[in-house]
């Protein structure tokens, strides 16, 4: 990965033999299966090991060359302080702009463009989920095929909204999280609510007056449908009601029609899942090529996953645009680091089994593979969790590492169009928005050949090269937003839950 590395990994299918004589002259002294490391020199005790030109650990005994160097062999580097960070230094010589890129997308009354027509309904209380459950499969059955522009119907689901301490800090996280999915581009400002009646979430609360543009220039106030209110006789009412509601939403939403829009509209999250020592070798390059295409064309793109960039922080401040964006990033790191310590763990609590039998060894070796998704450009600004994105450019929105909280965030920003990258794989899929999965290696691509969308094992097959693979992945997010390709993730239906983040208790 760098000509200062001292272990390099297995590329081959199946992993190597102990024994192996590979070309650089080195006799492998253990078995060394796929992804995993090996010493291309003796590393006496206490040596950095390094990979990405960093140290991703210290050896705790000699090493010497041709010997599995894993996870029970390091000692873990300590966390970068945050303070005297080299701040916003790196000055990249300015992409050259990408111009005549274009999609087919619905553009909203509030300027934002949607790369598809749903309809959503918000819900601000876990209570009133299995009524919503069924009243979106009525409206499926017995509307959506009068409305043939509209794509879908979601229920926006979650465990917030009461037995929560509402008041507390942390707690405008989760909220303001859910009232901005529910202002997600793609659901074209209709917002209707289901309230259960008695819960601490209030509608008002939750979607205050003037937080709906289209409302404002309508001068309509908030559709809700209360479950508790006196009219309801019976379960079915309940139904009724919001199928009933549901119309009017769905006839303006048909009415919507794609037009073309410069590429500069598409706001992209990408974030990995199941990373493995692949990761940063094959799909999060080509992910950081395409983040940089996408920049040049003056789209939107975020990252995200704190503790996946923590060890990273050095080389985010340098590339922050200016000093006031650093610290931003400084500040999110901060707040992340002492809600870890609540919990008395730190960023090392990130790693799975999976990451380990993936090839990796810590997270600090996980991070400097994660955190090249960003590409190369500099870093405009900073988000914190459930804040909606107002700048083009590349964003650090910070968010937990967990996939689903992730992908919630990034909805909430106002993601149009999601990349995951994996490694060990996952199903993953979001309702809201289209998911496009890139496979690290040949290998989960060929077996899971109708769950991912791209392969980018190809890079490290010889087959490709990661710019290839990141302008495939730059033409095939424009066929996906134009709703001209559908991604394996839609075509199953595979959504996983919304999961808010609420770092504040509950009751
Ligand atoms: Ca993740």
């Amino acid at each position: 990965m760098n000509p200062q590395d001292n272990v390099a990994i297995v590329a081959n299918d199946g992993g190597l033999l102990a024994g192996t004589e590979l070309v650089i002259g080195i006799i492998l002294r253990n078995q060394v299966s796929q992804g995993h490391k090996l010493a291309l020199v003796d590393i006496p005790c206490d040596a950095p090991v390094l990979r990405y030109g960093i140290p991703i650990g210290y050896a705790l005994k000699d090493i010497p060359a041709g010997s599995w160097v894993h996870e029970r062999l390091l000692k873990m580097p300590v966390a970068r302080e945050l303070n005297n960070l080299p701040i916003a230094t790196v000055k990249p010589n300015p992409l050259a702009p990408l111009q005549g890129y274009t999609f087919e997308g619905y553009r909203n009354a509030d300027g934002s463009v949607g790369t598809r027509n749903l309809l959503a309904i918000t819900t601000t209380v876990q209570c009133v989920a299995g009524v919503v459950d069924l009243a979106v499969e009525r409206i499926k059955q017995e509307l959506l095929p009068l409305f043939p522009n509209v794509d879908d119907v979601v229920g926006l689901e979650h465990t917030y909204g009461c037995g929560v301490a509402i008041d507390a800090e942390g707690a405008e996280i989760p909220i303001r999280t859910l009232r901005n999915i529910s202002l997600n581009p793609n659901f074209g400002g209709e917002v209707m609510v289901v309230s259960l009646g008695c819960e601490k979430l209030q509608p008002e609360r939750l979607m205050p007056p003037g937080s709906i543009p289209i409302n404002d220039q309508r001068g309509e106030s908030l559709d809700v449908v209360c479950l508790q209110n006196e009219a309801h006789v019976g379960f079915m009412s309940m139904v009724a009601s919001i199928v009933q509601q549901a119309r009017q939403h769905l006839e303006r939403l048909n009415k919507r029609r794609r037009e073309t829009v410069p590429a500069s509209e598409l706001v992209v999250g990408v974030q990995c899942g199941g990373s493995d020592a692949f990761s940063g070798l094959t799909a999060n390059p080509a992910v950081g090529f395409c983040s940089d295409l996408l920049v040049r064309a003056g789209a939107s793109v975020m990252f995200s996953e704190v503790t996946e960039v923590r060890d990273a922080i050095d080389q985010l401040t340098a590339r922050a645009v200016n000093p006031q964006v650093a610290q931003a990033m400084v500040d999110q790191m901060a707040w992340y680091d002492s809600y870890l310590a609540r919990g008395r763990v730190d960023r090392s609590a990130n790693t799975t089994p999976g990451n380990k039998r993936g090839g990796l060894s810590n997270i600090v070796e996980k991070a400097m593979g994660s955190i090249v998704k960003s590409g190369t450009a500099p870093i405009q600004s900073v988000l914190a969790p459930g804040e909606r994105l107002k700048q083009k450019g590349l964003t650090f929105a910070a968010t937990p590492a967990s996939d689903f909280i992730c992908g919630t965030l990034q909805v909430a920003a106002g993601m149009n169009l999601h990349i995951f990258t994996t490694g060990r794989g996952t199903p993953y899929g979001l309702a809201p928005v289209p998911v496009v999965k890139v496979a690290t290696r040949t290998d989960l691509a060929r077996r899971w050949h109708d769950l991912i969308d791209i392969n980018a094992g190809l890079i490290a097959d010889g087959e490709k090269s990661i710019d290839e693979v990141g302008w495939e992945m730059f033409h095939y997010l424009l066929d996906v937003a134009s709703g001209r390709k559908k991604t394996y993730a839609e075509q199953w239906k595979l959504h996983n839950a919304l999961v808010l983040f609420n770092p504040a208790p509950v009751t």
